[in-house]
């Protein structure tokens, strides 16, 4: 399974990431945790990122897409991978089609993740990452609106919505059941209640 999980930073999508990588055999490839890892090991990629991730905004496209091409590139990754927070504007996504392309592989779904942004808010607030003080959080939220939800029309003939209030556990199964049951085409047409 090649998958994308896209939502607003608190949706929990890193949870999900986690543990549908254990359920489907696929490794979990998170660009935030990627650039938190160059950022502790002070490589030249985590000192450019490192002034973006302190003001919740994107690191820019081109840097992204490489680091994402070299992760790619490791073995585990052949076989699919869950994407998560990855690609995050449309440019991104161009250059993940690219990639992909590039391999003769193909996405199989796009998983959006929703939830009201003061609960976004209080989790992000309950979680006290380094990026997670307020007018960061808030800024985040804004980057999202702005800048990744426009990669959602991108995606829209592969796109499953799932409602991300709730247990994590019944979340994840809801994810499961919803890509299983749904064939690849004319997915956006069957979203609950968004
Ligand atoms: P996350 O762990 O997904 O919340 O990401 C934390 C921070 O890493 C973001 O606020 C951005 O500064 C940076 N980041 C993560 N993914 C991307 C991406 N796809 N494009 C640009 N910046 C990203």
């Amino acid at each position: 399974m090649r998958l994308v999980f896209i939502g607003p930073p608190g949706a929990g999508k890193g949870t999900q990431a986690a543990m549908l990588s254990s359920a489907l055999g696929v490794p979990h490839i998170s660009t935030g945790d990627l650039f938190r890892r160059h950022r502790e090991r002070r490589t030249p990629l985590g000192r450019d990122a490192e002034r973006y991730l302190d003001a919740g905004e994107l690191v820019p496209d081109s840097v992204t897409v490489d680091m994402v091409r070299m992760r790619l590139d490791e073995p585990d990754a052949r076989h699919g991978f869950i994407l998560d927070g990855f690609p995050r504007t449309v440019p991104q996504a161009d250059g993940l089609t690219l990639l992909l392309d590039g391999s003769g592989v193909k996405l199989d779904a796009v998983v959006e993740f929703t939830a009201p942004e003061d609960v976004l808010v209080d989790r992000l607030l309950a979680r006290g990452r380094q990026d997670d003080a307020e007018d960061v959080i808030r800024n985040r939220q804004r980057v999202y609106h702005r800048d990744t939800a426009p990669v959602l029309a991108y995606y829209a003939d592969l796109l499953v919505s799932v409602d991300a209030v709730g247990g994590a556990e019944q979340i994840a199964d809801e994810v499961l059941t919803r890509l299983q049951a749904e064939p690849q085409a004319g997915r956006h047409q069957r979203h609950r209640g968004n």
